[in-house]
């Protein structure tokens, strides 16, 4: 059902020092996932997350991505569901680097609403459709949006810092991002957080912007549509909250945690 109709979800992490970061949180969404597709998966949440470790251990890769994958099944009449199959990948990955930090993304924006945005479906056609355009543009990445709101873009979550000096994020129709969660942990105490609605307009005018993603943790926005976000350079909230960011990555290479 995965080929013939994309009928699939997936999770995908990445593995520090050969620990998987954020493994709770990455199992709970996939979990959620399934529930929201209606599909089973065929193990316990302790015994995924065993097989995932035993996956890095086996293959070596001390920073890998890992992919967990559960189809629709082998349907016999192509529609229907039936027995999920479950599929997961461990392969070396690539992350964004402090250069990338430094200089920042270019975006441009596209009318589009992911759907069952808060599944992590395999769906990814208009991501994937748009790249001629973005190379033709010279952007970097694509920032969706509906009905006069931004969302995310087709694999990172989205945030700015408002012209009041608050940290907001889009609230709805959107994946809920495991690291767009631990960014707001982060923010805690440094500035008031918002999770709600946030305007196309209001981007324009925001004095920071940033996306985050499980492999390019936290980056900043340099332009948007031609438009110059700040003053193009990272803004001194995003790379507080990228500081932080790396340290609960290091916290856990050195040992510590999964927080
Ligand atoms: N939004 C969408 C649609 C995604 O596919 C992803 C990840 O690929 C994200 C947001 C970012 O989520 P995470 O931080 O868990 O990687």
């Amino acid at each position: 059902l995965s080929i013939q109709r994309g009928y699939a979800l997936f999770d995908f992490l990445r593995s520090v020092n050969s620990i998987p970061l954020f493994l709770p949180g990455h199992l709970d969404r996939f979990f959620g996932s399934a529930d929201g597709l209606h599909l089973t998966v065929p193990y316990t949440r302790d015994q995924l997350g065993a097989v995932v470790q035993e996956l890095i251990q086996r293959n070596g890769i001390d920073e890998a991505g890992i992919r967990l994958m559960l189809t629709g099944g082998s349907s016999p009449d192509t529609y229907h569901p039936t027995t999920p199959n479950l599929v997961i990948t461990c392969l070396p990955v690539r992350t964004a680097t402090n250069e990338d930090f430094e200089k920042g993304l270019r975006l441009i924006t596209y009318e589009h609403q992911r759907e069952l945005p808060h599944i992590k479906s395999i769906n990814y056609l208009t991501g994937v459709w748009l790249q001629p355009l973005l190379r033709q543009q010279q952007a970097d990445d694509v920032l969706y949006h509906s009905k006069g709101l931004v969302t995310e873009l087709p694999r990172s979550n989205v945030f700015i810092v408002s012209k009041e000096g608050s940290l907001c994020t889009p609230a709805a129709g959107i994946l809920h991002g495991i690291t767009r969660k631990k960014v707001l942990e982060l923010a805690g105490g440094l500035l008031p957080v918002e999770e709600r609605a946030v305007a196309l307009e209001e981007i324009y005018n925001s004095s920071e912007m940033f996306i985050t993603s499980t492999t390019r943790r936290l980056l900043p926005v340099r332009e948007v549509d031609g438009r110059l976000i700040g003053n193009g350079k990272p803004g001194s909230v995003t790379r507080e909250l990228y500081r932080r960011f790396r340290e609960l990555e290091e916290g856990l290479r050195a040992g510590g945690p999964d927080r």
